[in-house]
Formats: structure tokens, sequence, C-alpha cells
């Protein structure tokens, strides 16, 4: 069968590209889907640990520097990448050129080191790749209003690669990375653990943000946006590989779609965890109006992540507790900004705790079925453990157990929303 011409972006990240070798492979890959009559894009990261090295030079410097002379440094990794692969590319008989954030350009605000992408002109890129040249993009970097470099934060060119896919129209992004796909939950601690076939947006958007490495969770805000259909997958896999291609092909990996491409909808897709937690409790405060106000007030003025949040009512009328979870990092700012208030509400005193795990289910298929949570209450009562905190939103719910328990949570549930392989 004739395959449709497609166009195509193809993202491969630091351990893809990470030596001379593996840019000889990744130019295969590329070369497959050129012969297969398809246009490419490939947006690449820079060599693996090329990044955290120029980070720790500038850091050496200076602890303290100019993010705009950051950005500079840190920007040079994927320069080396991209000359590299259009240079094979060229060795073996495919069109390439290698394109720079301002070269594009790729236009961003002026937030050095956490940049955001706000126009991509695309007209000159799709002519360019219509005459079958490959375009060999620089991920994670673009251009300032006032011409100067910027990135996107670590892990950005994954964003980059969305963003170029949806200024060209792409008809798939794929990402190529050193996982074949996304999977049920942490194939490290749970042997069943399942690659998916296809996870809807605001799975693959929970599942990010809670802590699967595989995207950065900005470039799934992006695709789901735009609609770009994103495609995770392997760039050890063999580039002459039989497998689908073209607009319809899912090939092998996991499809990120919306989920009105999802036909057999599980209630849960995938599990969770994320050990990024600090718990703070404020033993005996003040129990009356406004004392919540007067502690997440100023925890969010000072930009602290609150995640998770319990009062316990209080047994004499006068004091509760209040206990709630930040992100690790954050702790220290968290426990400044309680001493501050800790006099003013009446706090005893704060106890915090580090070994502490978040466990959360995810699934679209929770807005339509009853009963999601139970499962998961009863599964963690019956392997004996106590869950310290609950939150939940439309499609997962989480909960705050010890660390130590973290493995046998994991499993248990895995096996409860019947997702274990075999
Ligand atoms: N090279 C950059 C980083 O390490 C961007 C990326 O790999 O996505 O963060
Ligand atoms: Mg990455």
């Amino acid at each position: 069968m004739e395959a449709k011409m497609a166009r195509l972006v193809m993202k491969f990240g630091g351990t893809s590209v990470g030596d001379i070798e593996r840019i000889r492979n990744v130019a295969q890959h590329v070369k497959r889907e050129i012969d297969a009559g398809h246009e490419v894009a490939v947006v690449v990261s820079a060599m693996a640990g090329t990044t955290n090295q120029l980070v720790a030079w500038a850091r050496e410097m200076a602890p303290l520097h100019d993010a705009r002379e950051y950005d500079a440094i840190v920007a040079t990794g994927e320069q080396v990448t991209v000359g590299l692969l259009s240079i094979e590319l060229q060795r073996i008989g495919v069109s390439a050129r290698s394109w720079l954030g301002w070269q594009i350009p790729i236009r961003t605000d002026n937030a050095h080191g956490a940049a955001r992408i706000q126009e991509i002109d695309g007209t000159a890129l799709i002519e360019r790749l219509a005459r079958k040249e490959v375009a060999v993009i620089a991920g994670f970097q673009g251009l300032a209003p006032d011409n100067r470099i910027t990135t996107l934060g670590r892990g950005g060119s994954d964003t980059s690669a969305v963003a170029v896919a949806a200024a060209i129209h792409a008809d798939r992004c794929d990402i190529y990375t050193d996982v074949d796909g996304v999977y049920t939950t942490d194939p490290r601690i749970v042997a069943k653990a399942r690659k998916l076939d296809k996870i809807s947006y605001e799975e693959m958007l929970e599942m990010a943000s809670l802590g699967a490495k595989v995207l950065q969770t900005r470039s799934v805000e992006l695709a789901m946006v735009h609609r770009v259909r994103l495609q995770v997958r392997s760039s050890f896999d063999a580039p002459d590989a039989a497998q689908g291609n073209g607009p319809e092909a899912t090939g092998p990996g996991t499809l990120v779609c919306d989920e009105d491409e999802i036909l057999e909808q599980q209630v849960v897709s995938g599990i969770a965890y994320s050990k990024d937690e600090a718990k703070v409790t404020l033993v005996k405060v003040e129990d009356k109006p406004g004392v919540a106000a007067r502690v997440f007030g100023p925890l969010a003025d000072a930009a602290i992540n609150v995640d998770m949040i319990i009062q316990n009512v209080s047994d004499d009328g006068r004091s509760t507790d209040i206990t709630f979870t930040v992100p690790q990092a954050e702790l220290t700012r968290a426990e400044d900004v309680i001493r501050k208030l800790q006099a003013g509400i009446g706090c005893k005193e704060v106890k915090t705790d580090l070994n502490v795990v978040k466990v959360s289910i995810i699934g679209i298929g929770m807005r339509s079925h009853a009963g999601v949570a139970k499962t998961m209450f009863q599964t963690l009562a019956e392997k004996g453990i106590n869950i310290l905190a609950i939150t939940t939103s439309e499609i997962k719910v989480s909960v705050l157990i010890s660390s130590e328990y973290t493995e046998l949570a994991v499993r248990a549930l895995h096996t409860a929303y019947d997702l274990d392989a075999g």
C-alpha cells in the first residue's frame, strides 16, 4: 500500500545524540522517513551531559550571574548537534540544513532561562521541507524581543519540537527518546508495567507533572492546545525496522493524542508516584475564621506550591492541626514563611516530614465511573498502608503515604486496576 505523504517533526533527546555513532543512527531514522516520501523537520537536544556541564561552568564562574549570559552559554550545546547531524545527513545523501533558534526565528518572551515561545512563522520552513530539504533545528533555544538568545528551561527541546510541529502543521511529532514509550507506571518498580499504545493529552499532562520524566510538562500542554499528535518512541530501535509511516500510522511507541482517538478507554490508565514531597504540619493552631488564609496567603505570595491540604477537626473547638505538602526544594522557604506567622496564629509546633510519597491514579475514565477512589483506598487498606492526605481532580486521585510503602502501593494498585501485563 502506498503510504500518504506526511509532514513530520522528529525530535531526538540528549542520549539519542550522545555520541557520533548515535548521531549516525539518528540520521538513518531521518533517512527512512525521507525515503518513504515524507517531509521532515528535526529538532535535537545537546549531547547527553553537555547542558549539565555548561550550566556547571556558568555557576562556577559566578553563582549569581546575568541570566542573558547563562542563556548564551547553555544554548551552545544544541548548536553542535544540529551541525553534526546535518553533516551526517548530507554524507548519506539526504539534503539537510541546520537552524538555530534565532535563524528561524523562534520568538520567545524575555524570561531568560525559562522563556516561553511566542511565535514561529512556519512559512519559510514549509517551503524548504517541500523541496525535501531536512531542517535540523536546535531545540531548547529562541530569540527574545531584544534579539538576545533565550533558553526554554531544562528539557525544553520537547517544547521546541511541539511548537515547530504546530507552526508547520505537522501530521505528527515523533519524540525519540531512550525509552520505547509511555508505561502504565514506572517499569523499574513494577515488572508488570505495560507500554500504552495511546494516552490522552490530559492523562499525559498529569503523568508528566507527577514525575514521569518522558516529556517536559510544557510540551504536553502545548501539544494539547494545538492538537499536535505526539508519538513517544525509542531512538534505539533499528532505523530500518518495519514500521508504519504516514499520518495514520502509530508505529511503535505510545501516541499522545485526543481522547476521541482512544477507543478502548481504561478507567485508570496509569499510576504515578512522586518522592519530591515534603509534609508540613502546624500543630494546634487557633480554630477560627481566617487562619487558613493567614497561612496559605503568605505561602502563595512567596510562590510556594502548596499541593495537598488537610485541616483536622478540632476536638476542643479551639485548636486544630493543619497539614500540607510542598515540593522538597521549597521546604526551607516554606518553613521560613511559617516561622514568621507562627506566633500570630497561636501555633504550638511545626513538624516536617520528608519521608513521604505521593501516589496517584490517573485516568479520564474516572469522569464517567463511580467508585474509582474506593478501590484505591481499599487496596491500600488491605496492605496496611496508612493514608496521610488525599487530593482529587476530575481525572486523578492522589494519596500521600509513607515513602517506605512506595513499591508496595504502586504494585498493588497496578494489579487492582487491571493494568498488569500478561
Ligand atoms: N539540552 C537541554 C537540557 O538538557 C534541552 C533538552 O535536552 O531538552 O535541558
Ligand atoms: Mg528530555
